[in-house]
């Protein structure tokens, strides 16, 4: 069946045999529960069904429902669920899942997000854009060091499985890939409340990449400039400092101090 790619569901399909069933390989999901978020026309899916132990597709885009049909009457582990993903419960399809997607790039950061903060989500092997890559797996000081490099390594390991070239898809996108894989840990580094502080510090921290963190904070918070300066020197951190030279550490012990309004 012809199926024309639908840019706005960003849709770019992969085709070659080696690359997914590499990917699927280095995934490590063997008799594990997996979901896989946008099967389109089911280039990945038959290989994952073939080792999960149960398969959860959550597919947005009903024309793709004539493709996907006969894999999920081929494979009796496997249900397609036409769903955005963004808004489905996720929870309920297991204790320990395991996520493997050709992600639709319009919401590679949602997705993330998403697969971080749902509990019963263990591991997740994406493929998404290089530069997003660069970003999750970056370290401070580097260019591409930002939120999402603190946020990843807090939730857990991130490292990159493999680059892709753009002309491995259909249709070409105009940018390379990479398939990263995220580790996520079995506890939380932080209680809930140092958490919810936490994420939220580091997110205004990086809001605006040139500015200094006590000119970030300021904005968001509204403290007092040379309160914060002291609260950083009381770290021994320097109060010119700007957010991409800040440790993971230095953010959750801050966080773990924090007395002002969020
Ligand atoms: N897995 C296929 C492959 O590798 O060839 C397709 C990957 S394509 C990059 C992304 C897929 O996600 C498309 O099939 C698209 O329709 C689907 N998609 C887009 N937005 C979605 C959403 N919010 N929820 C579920 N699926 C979505």
């Amino acid at each position: 069946m012809q199926h024309q790619a639908k840019k706005r569901f960003g849709q770019n399909f992969l085709r070659d045999k080696n690359l997914l069933k590499k990917i699927v390989n280095e995934s490590n999901i063997l008799n594990k529960d997996v979901i896989e978020v946008g099967p389109g026309q089911g280039a990945l899916t038959s290989f994952l069904a073939q080792q999960a132990h149960k398969l959860i597709c959550f597919e947005i885009d009903t024309s793709l429902k004539p493709i996907l049909d006969p894999i999920e009457q081929a494979y009796e582990n496997t249900q397609i669920i036409y769903q955005d993903f963004m808004t489905s419960d996720i929870s309920i399809y297991g204790n320990e899942l395991h996520v493997v997607a050709n992600v639709p790039y319009y919401i590679t950061t949602p997705i993330i997000f998403k697969l971080v903060e749902t509990k019963q989500i263990k591991t997740a092997s994406l493929m998404i854009q290089k530069e997003v890559c660069e970003r999750l797996i970056a370290k401070p000081g580097s260019k591409t060091y930002n939120n999402l490099s603190v946020v990843m390594s807090y939730y857990g390991n991130v490292y990159k499985m493999m680059d892709v070239k753009r002309h491995m898809f259909v249709p070409q996108p105009n940018v390379d890939s990479a398939v990263i894989r995220i580790e996520k840990r079995d506890k939380p580094l932080l209680e809930p409340n140092a958490e919810k502080v936490f994420l939220s510090i580091v997110r205004s921290a990086f809001k605006q990449k040139r500015k200094t963190l006590v000119n970030n904070w300021f904005e968001a918070y509204q403290i007092d400039k040379t309160e914060i300066q002291s609260f950083l020197e009381s770290f021994n951190i320097d109060p010119n400092i700007r957010a991409e030279k800040v440790t993971i550490n230095q953010f959750m012990d801050m966080a773990g101090a924090w007395s002002y309004d969020l």
